[in-house]
């Protein structure tokens, strides 16, 4: 049997992984996955029922789980609580408790979506990158970090600091990946973003991945300063498969990737620890201003659990009817309001059905 617990949350949050656990029961049936699956409270919900954003046996239950499904947490009615007890400081927390240092983003784009994309549709048409974002080290969380007097005037410092293991492990994951996305018509090709001409500790980082990349030698490794790599990520996507990088660096790449694809409520995310067990979570907040109406987009949250089988739970088939189904969901027409859909939108259950028909058609 494998643990998996979902942290429905707030705002959107449990509309949108009702629609999510539905997928997964399915498919934990009809591929006979052997999943149990729990629900724990967590973020705003939490705080008011039991006064902790992350309770002890929400933790407890979380790092005896092979994965976590998370909807969002927050929204303004938990601004009130004081600051260590604000529902994003219980995800931070839960995320450096289970040290899930290796962040993947993906960036795809359905060829029915394309324009909705920022760019013009033949620019991004079939376009899927992978960014492997570091997460628990680098200049977020580098010491020192402060502002002081210095000669009279104050003064922000914070340092970006990585170790050769933090920079190896993530490294070793990101060959993984991209290893792990080849097929016969794709080669596996992996970019290390740093910038190298500049910080020593880009120096390292480069030198680390050139090591790593002598145990894969079946992948294409390059190397791109980060302002170049931004401006190629608005330009000409479609030459990346996966991007590895910092924290810093991935955290602002990741987010222009994202509006590449036109629609905040598509993407899903995972975050790994080194075994390979992980958290997943569509990449949008618990947006407020829609919650309780019905109307939010699941397929970021039903994608998040396309990943939590390909990379947590290796059941690579059920991974890709999930995404087939969507995409042939897709290809039908049918749209929430996020997505272009106008006067014919389904709801957050419509899509849902939608994906769920498109599931059994497809095993039929
Ligand atoms: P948001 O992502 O919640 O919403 C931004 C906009 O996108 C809103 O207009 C919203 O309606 C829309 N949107 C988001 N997801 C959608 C979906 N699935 N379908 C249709 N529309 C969707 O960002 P925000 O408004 O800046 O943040 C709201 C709250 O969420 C804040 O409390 C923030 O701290 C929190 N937040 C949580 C997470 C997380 O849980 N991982 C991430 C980001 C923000």
């Amino acid at each position: 049997m494998r643990n998996i617990v979902v942290l429905p949350g707030d705002g959107i949050g449990p509309e949108i992984v009702a629609e999510a656990s539905r997928v997964l029961a399915y498919l934990n049936d009809r591929y006979a996955l052997e999943l149990t699956m729990a629900e724990h409270a967590f973020g705003g919900a939490a705080w008011e029922a039991q006064g902790d954003p992350l309770p002890a046996s929400t933790l407890a239950a979380c790092r005896e789980a092979d994965a976590i499904l998370l909807g969002a947490v927050g929204g303004p009615r938990f601004d009130e609580a004081p600051r260590e007890k604000r529902p994003e400081r219980g995800l931070l927390r839960l995320r450096a408790e289970l040290g899930l240092f290796a962040n993947l983003r993906p960036a795809l784009l359905y060829p029915a979506l394309a324009d909705a994309s920022s760019l013009k549709a033949e620019r991004v048409e079939g376009l899927d990158i992978m960014i492997l974002r570091e997460l628990t080290g680098g200049l977020y969380f580098g010491q020192p970090r402060g502002i002081e007097i210095r000669n009279g005037e104050r003064v922000g410092f914070n340092t970006m600091v990585y170790s050769e293991s933090e920079i190896r492990r993530v490294a070793v994951r990101a060959f993984e990946i991209a290893r792990q996305r080849s097929s016969d018509a794709r080669a596996a090709r992996l970019c290390s973003v740093d910038k190298h001409n500049v910080l020593e500790v880009s120096e390292l980082w480069r030198e680390v991945v050139i090591e790593v990349s002598r145990d894969y030698p079946e992948v294409e490794l390059t190397h791109m300063y980060v302002d170049n790599a931004a401006m190629q990520l608005v330009q000409t996507p479609k030459q990346f498969d996966v991007i590895v990088t910092g924290n810093i660096f991935g955290d602002i790449l990741s987010d222009a990737a994202a509006a590449l694809t036109g629609s905040i409520g598509m993407l899903p995310s995972a975050s790994l620890d080194a075994d390979g067990r992980g958290m997943y979570e569509p990449i949008h907040g618990s947006a407020p201003d829609i919650a309780g109406q019905g109307i939010a987009n699941p397929l970021a949250t039903i994608l998040s659990v396309a990943m939590m089988l390909r990379y947590t739970l290796d059941e690579a088939a059920a991974a890709d009817a999930i995404e087939n189904a969507v995409g042939a969901t897709l290809a039908d027409g049918v749209r929430c309001r996020d997505i272009g859909g106008g006067v014919d939108s389904v709801s957050t259950r419509g899509m849902g059905d939608a994906v769920m028909s498109s599931l059994q058609r497809a095993a039929r």
